[in-house]
């Protein structure tokens, strides 16, 4: 989260020396830059997040399905995806 709050900080920075070079036409690169870095770390954070176990269900909400992990109701096995692999049981439950 820090991490996160420097590289804006820094994008700022850029953005605004741009805007001092190029006078008015400075902003549509630094817009594009503050666009890039904030999309670059969303997705990093978002990978880190879906990776670290336990949470990945965040990151699952956020992109529309994939990431989401299931309890298997029948049996108790962890899973991905429609059905349970090992007995076949399609009722789940979200695991969060
Ligand atoms: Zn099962």
């Amino acid at each position: 989260m820090a991490q996160q709050m420097a590289w804006i900080i820094v994008s700022l920075a850029i953005s605004l020396v741009l805007t001092m070079w190029l006078g008015l036409w400075g902003i549509i690169p630094s817009i594009a830059i503050f666009i890039g870095i904030s999309y670059y770390m969303r997705k990093r954070a978002m990978a880190r997040m879906g990776m670290g176990g336990g949470g990945g269900g965040f990151g699952g909400m956020l992109g529309g399905g994939g990431g989401i992990n299931y309890i298997c109701i029948a049996c108790g096995h962890r899973f991905k995806g429609g059905a349970c692999p090992r007995c076949g049981s399609k009722m789940r439950r979200a695991d969060f």
